[in-house]
């Protein structure tokens, strides 16, 4: 079987790699470094920032731990360069992968020329199948200043050679979110636009309340229902305007960065000429990835679905087993989501209000870090957890879900990434709550905020 893949991100290349080691003879086309957004200007550079910000609150918070007369400096080049040493380090990695002997890569910009047929600069590939996986770019607001230089994407701040004294956020998004955090540690005045009620529009709204109260703690000013209508430049300062409750704000900024979300990636792939269906979202889909082009699937950022890395390499491998006839019980609406700002938020199956809307009854039981042992000895006692639980329906009434099950967990504080791992497993495992409270969590761990929560 031969296939061509478009776009070498964590869709792609890990898409590629697996069908490579089943024996399909595949060609993956990339037009720039292998490893996509991803692994070049998102998860990786921004986590590797992430770090640093970790390091110098834990210097800031020294004293609390008996550690006195520390003088500390801020090299900003060196956290530039270990950023970038870190992406070149997994990009090899990458790389070296890529070097699968079932594997062609192939280097430029990829359209098509049939629905079998792509074209890369004056070279042509034929496949029986093809996946597009070309990812998505930064979207931005049809304002007055959006163009101007100093407004950065989310590319654009992690190649910045100083740290700004005052940033300006506009989008109180998982993007804006993160990148507020890490400028707050690293010392800028941050303050975020959110054109929403809430800060992460659709994550759940207990979380995202509490989780704009933690950060307001530390220093970021966070404007939700604020409206922007333009930004302007004078001498190297910004001036963002916007509107909040009828009433006209400024906000004055060194950088602006535009953090609104991102748009399907479709620029040049001739998808017009193939007949293949997009919605304002991207391309559309079947449950399996396929396009309405049979032979042609589209994972990732592409389809609009769900845009993070895992969810790009899950739809992959859901698309290539149905390519191959394989069996599996990938269920991709058990996605897992954080937000590695300080601290941390992270968010698996339904919410509160999502089972509201749809009159599902459930019962939320909840605990918080403050009480969580792991979590006093660390000083970081800041964080909730609500698990989501389906209830008895009322008499009459009917629910697709059996009493005791376990929906959804929502929760922030430290290392909330990592912990919601463990209710993603058992809820993709349709487990009860009975099943959750009979396992075991090591004392002390973080992850007990869990067990407190299920036996509340
Ligand atoms: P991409 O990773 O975007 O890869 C697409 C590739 O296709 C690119 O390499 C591009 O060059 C190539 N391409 C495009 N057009 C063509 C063409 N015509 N021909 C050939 N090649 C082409 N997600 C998480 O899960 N966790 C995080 O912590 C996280 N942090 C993020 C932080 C930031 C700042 C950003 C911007 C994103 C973050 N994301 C995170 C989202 C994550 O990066 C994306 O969801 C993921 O990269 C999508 O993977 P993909 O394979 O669909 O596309």
């Amino acid at each position: 079987m031969k296939m061509i893949i478009i776009g070498a991100g964590p869709g792609g290349y890990e898409t590629a790699l697996l069908a490579a080691r089943r024996g399909v003879e595949v060609v993956l086309v990339e037009a720039g470094p292998v490893g996509g957004t991803c692994l070049n200007e998102g998860c990786i550079p921004t986590k590797a920032f992430c770090k640093n910000a970790e390091v110098l609150d834990g210097l800031r918070e020294a004293s609390e731990f008996g550690v006195t007369g520390l003088s500390y400096g801020f090299d900003f080049k060196a956290v530039v360069d270990r950023k970038n040493a870190v992406v070149e380090q997994l990009r090899g990695g990458v790389e070296g992968l890529l070097s699968h002997k079932n594997i062609t890569l192939v280097r430029g910009k990829a359209s098509f020329k049939d629905s079998h047929t792509v074209a890369v600069e004056d070279q042509e590939y034929e496949a029986d199948y093809i996946i597009i996986a070309t990812g998505s770019v930064s979207a931005s607001l049809p304002i007055a200043g959006a163009d101007l230089p100093g407004i950065l994407t989310s590319r654009e701040i992690l190649e910045i050679q100083e740290v700004p004294g005052r940033l300006c956020v506009i989008g109180g998004g998982v993007i804006g979110l993160e990148f507020a955090s890490i400028f707050r540690s690293f010392g800028s005045e941050v303050t975020v636009l959110e054109y929403c009620k809430d800060i992460l529009p659709r994550f759940d709204t207990d979380l995202a309340k509490r989780l704009k109260q933690s950060l307001g703690k530390r220093g970021i000013e966070i404007n939700t229902q604020a409206q922007v209508t333009s930004v302007s430049e004078n001498d190297g300062v910004y001036e963002v305007s916007f509107t909040r409750k009828g009433k006209e704000e400024t906000v004055v900024a060194d950088k602006v960065l535009m953090a609104v979300g991102r748009r399907a990636n479709l620029d040049s792939l001739n998808l017009e000429h193939i007949g293949i269906e997009c919605t304002r979202r991207g391309i559309s889909v079947n449950e399996v990835m396929q396009t309405n082009v049979p032979h042609i699937y589209a994972i990732g950022d592409i389809n609009g679905l769900m845009m993070l890395a895992h969810a790009a390499t899950f739809q992959g491998i859901v698309a290539l087993d149905h390519i191959m006839g394989y069996q599996n019980e990938i269920n991709l609406s058990v996605m897992p989501a954080a937000v590695f700002t300080s601290p941390e938020a992270a968010s698996v199956g339904l919410t509160e209000d999502e089972c509201k809307e749809n009159g599902i009854p459930v019962k939320c039981l909840k605990s918080f870090f403050r009480a969580n042992g792991k979590a006093v000895t660390m000083g970081e006692t800041d964080g909730f957890c609500k698990i989501v639980v389906a209830a008895e329906p009322k008499e009459g009434a009917d629910s697709p879900y059996e009493p005791g099950r376990i929906l959804g967990c929502h929760m922030y504080g430290p290392h909330s990434s990592d912990i919601i791992q463990e209710v993603c497993a058992l809820i993709s495992r349709k487990a009860t709550l009975a099943e959750f409270k009979d396992i075991i969590h090591t004392h002390p761990t973080l992850t007990e905020v869990l067990q407190n929560a299920v036996h509340s």
